[in-house]
């Protein structure tokens, strides 16, 4: 899993602190995590994904930290700092080991308060299921942790992830338009919907050629990141 590509004012070759681990490493390593409400672009070294404990704890820590620094829970003196262009991530899925089930919902534990997601797959029931499944797992691994430590701060952040996570609504495009989270869709009835700027990361499982994932990424609005499973 690796960033491929980003927004012009960045460079692959810059290193990057990770938000869990703090060590500095090349956008190649890293996954894209959520902007902070300081403004800042967060990364994550990708092989954090691989290990949800070393997820849900590093995740925590890290938002900890933001709420003792005061960059998180005042976003009206801080607003956003919107990057042009898109982030494009590639994840090759090796199968037994990792799904793209379990890395979307892995993936989306960083990003899912970011906005509306959409997964572009050939079977947007099953995904959405296997999703939706990995999706509860970290759930409950995450209230496990928080049953596990005294400390008020961390209690409230892990408690706040855990409300964010249960309500997040996950569906098939083929269902009528709503507010959902997580959209699951066939790459037809992605083309049939005419724009997909709200969406701030969508997943590709399809087979689309690169002329298609570049088409797509130019469709899709500044700072968002579109990750391509191979
Ligand atoms: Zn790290």
């Amino acid at each position: 899993m690796s960033i491929v590509l980003c927004p012009d004012t960045l460079t692959l070759n810059t290193p990057n602190t990770c938000a869990i681990c703090s060590e500095k490493k090349r956008l190649r390593s890293m996954t894209t995590g959520r902007s902070g409400l300081d403004g800042r672009r967060n990364f994550i070294c990708s092989s954090h994904l691989d290990d949800p404990l070393e997820l849900v704890e590093g995740w925590t820590n890290f938002l900890v930290s933001q709420h003792q620094n005061g960059t998180i829970g005042s976003p009206e003196l801080t607003p956003l700092i919107v990057e042009q262009g898109v982030f494009v991530e590639h994840c090759t899925t090796i199968p037994q080991r990792r799904s793209p089930s379990q890395h979307i919902a892995r993936h989306l534990y960083a990003r899912c308060a970011e906005g509306p997601a959409l997964v572009i797959t050939d079977q947007p029931k099953d995904y959405l299921s296997a999703v939706m499944k990995k999706w509860w797992r970290l759930i409950w691994r995450t209230k496990q942790e928080q049953a596990s430590t005294l400390l008020r701060l961390r209690i409230s952040v892990f408690a706040k992830q855990c409300y964010g996570m249960e309500r997040t609504t996950m569906r098939t495009l083929s269902q009528p338009l709503t507010d959902t989270d997580v959209y699951f869709a066939l790459p037809e009835e992605v083309s049939a919907l005419g724009g997909v700027t709200q969406f701030q990361t969508i997943y590709v499982i399809s087979e689309l050629d690169d002329s298609a994932i570049a088409k797509l990424a130019d469709a899709m609005s500044a700072g968002a990141v579109l990750v391509r499973y191979q």
